[in-house]
């Protein structure tokens, strides 16, 4: 069994679910494959505007519910123009999400519970349009809620997995499939008591990857818009190097330093269980891409860089000229996780501590407010992080191309460095 994971730019038109479905047809094996969908194109960003309490306006509201439907129509209708059953599934489904928008408490204390129950209605859609046109094409395809799959505790938006309930589900689903295709929504699950809940934001990798340890699958491959885990973003490098082969622990590092080409949480259960992560491109799907596995480096042996944008620096330092200690530290840290800001890089010195943080200006004027009774903080804004793994002195000065260098730290393998965004 191998599990297919497909996001939401592979398809985000009707020519890109053909495409995606010639994908899926050239895979057919005697074993079932478990087809796992993202929302179509933009549509998460979309229905997070939804969410009661969000939007002031009704105006703006209507035209969004107005552009996801037709959106959502269109797709559908230039896929099976006389296919008046899945035009009925989408009117169930469209009232369904009015209903509840119309119905949802909007104060804030409901906020992640009403994103969850609206934001999932984009993986509905896409997967009910595929479901349908997949066995219009004669694949014997099962589409199936993954409410009933996925099993998590009641931590809105972030939902964690309740492995052993979602083992057996996965269990009976196995027992009693027997068509060619197993369609199935990512990024969303259900409590036991059956309220839907999200992984967070693309988490659908990290649903492939549940289905595939539960299932103990042969396989996975997330199919991408790039040919496979590239040494940089794209964005940031025209030449770029593809890594055709990387250890479990590589990726799991990249994505801790902010790689995106994965969501950092897929890989840890796969690498429990062995199973072979695949990075395909559905733009050239003939063409081999690159396999995260059992290997002890990465191959071609070639530097990779991380780049974090829109980086703040926080000095701290003691009003009274103490120096920063564990107590001070420890007053640091509860206010950083009370706030829920996330470190990215962070030094220490006799007369103040330095923390390289996402700016979030909401977040990071609480934590400077706050900081402010006991210490001075001075920051640096407009930063960029980078992180450069198997580094050498020519690919870091040409990095740098001669910028100030705020902070440094070096380790065997690691460089990471903070510098003005050019
Ligand atoms: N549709 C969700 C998102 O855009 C999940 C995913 O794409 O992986 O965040
Ligand atoms: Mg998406």
């Amino acid at each position: 069994m191998k599990v297919f994971k497909f996001g939401g730019a592979s398809v985000n038109s009707a020519d890109a679910v053909r495409n995606m479905a010639q994908i899926v047809q050239s895979h057919l094996e005697s074993e079932a494959l478990v087809v796992v969908v993202s929302a179509m194109g933009k549509t998460t960003n979309l229905l997070e505007k939804l969410v009661p309490g969000v939007l002031e306006t009704g105006e703006r509201r209507q035209e969004l519910r107005r552009t996801l439907e037709d959106y959502h129509r269109g797709i559908a209708s230039a896929l099976m123009p006389d296919n008046m059953d899945v035009q009925r599934k989408m009117n169930a489904l469209l009232a369904g999400l009015d209903h509840l928008c119309a119905t949802l408490p909007t104060d804030a204390g409901h906020y992640n519970y009403n994103y969850d129950q609206v934001v999932s209605f984009g993986e509905l859609l896409s997967t009910t349009i595929i479901a349908d046109y997949l066995n219009s094409l004669g694949i014997n395809t099962l589409w199936t809620d993954a409410r009933q799959l996925i099993i998590t505790d009641n931590h809105y938006r972030e939902g964690r997995v309740d492995w052993d309930a979602t083992a057996a589900r996965l269990a009976a689903l196995r027992q009693r499939f027997t068509g060619q295709i197993v369609l199935t929504q990512g990024f969303i699950g259900a409590t036991p008591e059956t309220s839907t809940t999200t992984l967070g934001r693309e988490g659908s990798d990290y649903s492939a990857a549940i289905l595939a340890y539960c299932l103990g699958a042969e396989s996975v491959t997330i199919w991408k818009d790039v040919p496979g885990f590239l040494n940089a973003d794209p964005k940031f490098f025209s030449d770029t190097v593809k890594i055709a082969q990387m250890p479990y622990n590589e990726a799991i590092e990249l994505a801790y330093y902010g790689a995106s080409v994965i969501h950092p949480k897929t890989v840890k259960p796969l690498q429990n269980k062995g199973i072979p992560l695949y990075i395909r491109s559905f733009l050239t799907p003939e063409a081999e891409g690159s396999v995260i596995g059992n290997h002890h480096t990465i191959s071609p042996e070639t530097p990779l860089y991380i780049f974090r944008d829109n980086q703040i620096l926080l000095s701290i330092a003691p009003r009274d000229y103490s120096f920063i200690a564990e107590d001070n530290l420890q007053v640091i840290f509860g206010l950083l996780n009370d706030l829920g800001i996330r470190v990215n890089m962070m030094q220490n010195s006799a007369l103040s501590f330095s923390i390289c943080v996402d700016n979030q200006p909401h977040l990071v004027s609480r934590l400077v407010e706050q900081l402010k009774s006991m210490f001075r903080v001075r920051y640096n804004e407009n930063l960029q992080l980078v992180t450069i793994r198997y580094y050498n002195q020519a690919v870091i000065d040409r990095i740098v191309a001669g910028r100030p260098i705020l902070l440094e730290q070096r380790s065997r393998v690691t460089e990471q460095l903070i510098v003005p965004t050019v």
